[in-house]
């Protein structure tokens, strides 16, 4: 403010205080506030500094108000018009950089902190969830029959596998399973039947089918009754297949062929 904007300001002033107006004193507060602006917040500042009781709570007539006073109630009454909580910006047309957005920040702060725009809060949601997302939310927490079914074959399915590692047997998991289709390093599956219109359910299974066992023993080693070698099924001394593999050819715990 200029030393006639500070005049007016004092003249304020001397409504409360009754000070005798000067021009040595517009000089002196025009260079105090010389980067304060002579806006209604500063001449609000005079009015709460004088209108406001003392800490002791009661109001005195001994007040006399100091450019320091002005400065610091503007800026607490520009203070007091930024929210605590978050608030909302408005949106940037087109695409903006990062320091774009803080200067635009910056601007739409400075225009609640004059007053010049009303605040909007981020609203919260009132009036409860839509009634399927409560209904979903009845039930978290709750595991449904099914799942719950799923997982105990799954928790055991992955203990045989470890237990088989153990005891130096094959990892039938390593190889697909041609009974039920399971991949590699997934667990074997079976199917419960129908039932009415609803379709059937596929589960894991605890135990891989014994044909994978097999097959990864199979693809282990090679098979000292019949000779067969390493990923060829064991045969009969005929050349027919034999059904599964000989039972020595299972697992490396047995003794070595
Ligand atoms: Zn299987
Ligand atoms: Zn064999």
């Amino acid at each position: 403010m200029d030393p006639f904007e500070a005049g007016k300001l004092l003249l304020t002033a001397a409504a409360f205080d009754n000070r005798r107006p000067s021009k040595a004193a517009n000089h002196a507060w025009a260079a105090a506030l010389h980067d304060v602006p002579a806006d209604p917040d500063a001449f609000a500042a005079v009015a709460r500094y004088y209108t406001e009781p003392t800490q002791d709570g009661r109001l005195d007539g001994n007040r006399w108000i100091q450019p320091h006073h002005v400065r610091q109630i503007r800026r607490q009454i520009r203070d007091e018009r930024i929210p605590d909580g978050a608030f909302t910006y408005p949106l940037p047309v087109g695409r903006e950089t990062g320091a774009e957005f803080v200067q635009r920040r910056r601007q739409q702060i400075a225009a609640i902190a004059d007053g010049r725009i009303e605040v909007e809060p981020i609203l919260q949601l009132k009036g409860g969830p839509h009634p399927t997302v409560a209904d979903a939310l009845a039930g978290v927490g709750r595991i449904p029959g099914h799942v719950r079914e799923a997982l105990a074959e799954a928790l055991p399915g992955r203990r045989a596998r470890v237990e088989a590692r153990a005891r130096g047997g094959d990892d039938a998991l390593a190889v697909p399973c041609t009974w039920c289709h399971a991949e590699a390093q997934k667990p074997c599956k079976r199917r419960r039947a129908a039932r009415g219109d609803a379709p059937g359910t596929w589960f894991r299974r605890a135990a891989p089918h014994p044909g994978r066992v097999d097959a990864a023993a199979i693809a282990a080693r090679p098979c000292s009754i019949c000779g067969a070698s390493v990923g060829l099924p064991c045969v009969w001394p005929d050349g027919r297949l034999y059904d599964g593999v000989h039972p020595v050819r299972r697992g490396a715990a047995l003794p070595a062929a």
